[in-house]
């Protein structure tokens, strides 16, 4: 199996989950997740057609994307790891999409460099809800707050929320709990489920997928 073949059978299959439960499949996007995959592994997506990406780490993508946008314009990149607010500056530069947005001082120094460079990546505030100590994310407790705070203190627009459930717990609980954290803030996306669950999220709502080894195949971490 080529990563097109991979590919193929996941768009298939996202297809078939919003189907299944009466849903519009343009209404789910593929998140393409090529973290510690190099650009040459990227390049058979893009020839396809596909355009939008995550990654997770800032610095990894701004030494794999910009080559990448030269040759393939329109594509659309998402930070979907966690974000330190010395890395603002180039998290807005290098994305258009950024869905870990997680505590006030990150609103705060995001803000600012929309501000500065004028550019507005569209934002998701990423939510903890399995309150992991080691995981980023707004607690869900916290949630409704913190959104309004993007709104109201850090005139931040929030398209949306994501979540990365505990990997050792059943997902549909916290696909659940995200849909309704959205629902009674208003907000449309909900970006949840991954290779092993993306058909149970399209069921609770998901309109973005980030689906990575099912496409790419077997991570490397020893990759930088
Ligand atoms: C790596 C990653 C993914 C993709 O995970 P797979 O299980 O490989 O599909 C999705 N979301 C986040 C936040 C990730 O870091």
């Amino acid at each position: 199996m080529t990563i097109i073949d991979r590919y193929n059978d996941a768009t298939a299959a996202i297809a078939r989950a919003a189907t299944d439960c009466g849903r519009d499949p343009a209404s789910v996007t593929l998140v393409c997740v090529t973290k510690t995959f190099p650009a040459e592994d990227v390049v058979p997506l893009l020839d396809a057609g596909h355009h939008v990406f995550g990654e997770n780490r800032v610095q990894e993508a701004m030494g794999k994307w910009p080559g990448l946008r030269e040759k393939f314009p329109g594509v659309e990149l998402h930070l979907i790891g966690p974000l330190q607010s010395n890395k603002a500056k180039e998290a807005v530069e290098t994305f258009d999409v950024i869905e870990s947005v997680d505590r006030e001082k990150i609103a705060a120094a995001l803000a600012d460099e929309m501000r500065k460079q004028g550019k507005r990546p569209r934002l998701f505030v990423q939510v903890n809800t399995g309150a992991e100590p080691q995981k980023a994310g707004i607690l869900p407790g916290d949630a409704d707050s913190f959104l309004m705070a993007c709104r109201d203190a850090y005139k931040l627009e929030i398209s949306g929320l994501m979540c990365v459930p505990p990997v050792d717990q059943q997902a549909s609980p916290h696909f659940a709990l995200l849909a309704d954290i959205a629902a009674r803030n208003g907000l449309r996306e909900l970006s949840m489920g991954m290779s092993s669950d993306f058909e149970l999220a399209i069921q609770l709502g998901a309109t973005y997928v980030r689906v990575g080894s099912a496409i790419m195949g077997h991570r490397d971490y020893k990759q930088p």
